[in-house]
């Protein structure tokens, strides 16, 4: 199917493309302009989806064995590797994200369901030898329906990353994309019944979060809710949750460290640091946005990485540059507000505004930026910038790395870079973050790694095998023998 800039965007509730209660605007942040009109799905299409979930569960999906549905999901996979250039330039116009990182995610987003697909028949139950005269035995079955709430900054993968183990399992989902990024989660929807899912078993109702996505999270049809977006969205669809009794799954942000000592390899570890914070112009969960550098090595680091900064080539999405735009004006703005405050507390190194030039028109651009000589309590420290900047911070010792990587409200991943084993250790059992990494960083690693977060970054796990027990629960049968 090819989409061009000028398409209406349905609903799919049922099987069945659906018009909504009205339409929205997307917009294309590289140009400021809308690209798209979509469907806008209030109380009364959640209603209906959470029905036709329901429906496609109890009457289809709960019943089938996993080979069965393993092999509808690598139907999904293949599909989305069919159109992996259509669905990448797709997700670049809409994020504004270069294009060889939509690639990038459209690569994940097949390799979530070929995973599930791979690994669902091997869930196992166990046998419990607790009693002489009783046999015991554990299924994992499915929760039902599933609800779906996901953000703006990856949706093809996320849209794609909770789903995927959900179907495995046997659950039915709803998915509700964010208002600013719906196009490819949509076009994930269509897919999904062209491999063969049942109708109803994956439905897509984009919308507004206050509407849609309040009325998901309140809907007592819903069974368990997997939410990724931020810390104050959820607490308040944990509270929706706890209303019904459901499980949620919290995936929110975080403030990841990239910790550098003296004894690192200096020059390999830079470019990785670099991209971690510039990949996705930094609105990433899990970005590397505070540098720690040994203090005697300071200087050295971030000379280069603010020469590495001003290098950095700045475009639209589907120009393919370093550094595509930010999502939205709001959110540049919140950037900017970040950076002026960053300026009365630390010390400027590189960018530091919007980037001046025709070429990038009304796009919502944002320099790559860097501040050395930021505290530990200063704001650039402790609260999530969602944008391409970096806040470097000297340590002494590695008792010090340790209070200072630790001294937020997040720990949702963490990388020391070190050629001292010894220090990875100690360093990796005393982060509290749901990744560690040593001398790498992985910005959620590939789709086989567990993900999420400690403290405020969130709990439950995504992706790895860890998901579906995510996904499931556990049901106990006990039988008793006469002899
Ligand atoms: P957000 O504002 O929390 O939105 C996330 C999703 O929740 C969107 O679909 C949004 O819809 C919806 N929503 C908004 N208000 C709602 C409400 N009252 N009830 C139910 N749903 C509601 O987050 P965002 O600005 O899109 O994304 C940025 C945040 O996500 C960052 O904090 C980032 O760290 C976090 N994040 C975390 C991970 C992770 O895996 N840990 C991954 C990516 C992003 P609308 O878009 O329509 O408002
Ligand atoms: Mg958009």
């Amino acid at each position: 199917m090819n989409m061009t800039s000028t398409d209406n965007y349905s609903a799919i509730i049922g099987g069945e493309k659906v018009n909504g209660n009205g339409t929205f605007d997307v917009i294309d942040p590289s140009t400021g302009q809308a690209c798209a009109t979509v469907a806008r799905c209030g109380e009364a299409e959640i209603d209906q989806a959470v029905g036709a979930a329901r429906e496609a569960y109890e009457k289809n999906w709960r019943r089938t064995t996993p080979s069965e549905r393993a092999r509808i999901l690598h139907n999904i996979a293949d599909l989305l590797r069919r159109d992996h250039e259509e669905l990448s330039r797709l997700e670049s116009m809409d994020t504004g994200k270069p294009l060889a990182q939509a690639r990038a995610d459209t690569t994940v987003a097949a390799r979530y369901f070929e995973f599930y697909a791979n690994t669902i028949e091997s869930l196992y139950g166990d046998t419990i030898p607790a009693l002489a005269d009783t046999f015991v035995y554990t299924v994992r079955e499915p929760y039902g329906v599933t609800g779906h709430i996901i953000p703006w900054n990856y949706p093809i993968q996320m849209g794609c990353r909770s789903v995927a183990p959900a179907l495995a399992t046997g659950n039915c989902c709803v998915l509700k994309p964010a208002e600013e990024a719906p196009l490819t989660p949509i076009r994930l929807g269509e897919l999904a019944i062209e491999a063969g899912l049942p109708p109803g078993a994956l439905n897509v109702v984009p919308g507004y979060g206050e509407e849609a996505g309040a009325s998901l999270a309140a809907h007592t049809g819903i069974d368990h809710l997997a939410f990724t977006g931020s810390v104050e969205v959820g607490q308040i669809v944990s509270k929706a949750a706890a209303e019904n009794v459901i499980p949620v799954t919290l995936e929110l942000g975080g403030k990841s460290p990239n910790i550098v000592f003296s004894d690192a390899d200096i020059e390999g570890a830079i470019p990785v640091i670099v991209n971690s914070i510039i990949q996705n112009a930094g609105q990433t969960c899990s970005a590397g946005s505070r540098l720690l550098v040994e203090e005697e090595v300071q200087d050295q680091v971030l000379e280069v990485v603010a020469k590495k900064f001003g290098e950095i080539t700045i475009g639209p999405g589907l120009e393919d540059p370093d550094l595509g735009p930010i999502i939205s004006r709001d959110q540049l703005e919140r950037v900017n507000s970040y950076v002026q405050t960053g300026k009365a507390e630390a010390n400027l190194l590189a960018g530091g505004d919007a980037p001046q030039g025709d070429k990038l028109g009304d796009g919502f651009f944002y320099e790559p930026t860097l501040f050395g000589g930021v505290s530990p309590g200063d704001l650039l420290s402790q609260e999530e910038v969602f944008g391409p900047v970096l806040a470097a911070t000297a340590f002494d010792g590695i008792e010090h790395a340790a209070e200072i990587a630790n001294g937020t409200d997040y720990g949702l991943i963490a990388a020391v870079w070190t050629r001292d084993i010894g220090k990875a250790h100690w360093l990796a059992r005393e982060i509290r973050a749901g990744q560690i990494y040593v001398n790498t960083y992985g910005a959620g690693g590939g789709v086989e790694l567990p993900f999420g977060g400690f403290k405020k970054s969130g709990h439950g796990r995504e992706k790895g095998y860890e998901a579906l027990y995510e996904y499931s629960q556990v049901k106990t049968v006990a039988i008793k023998h006469t002899s």
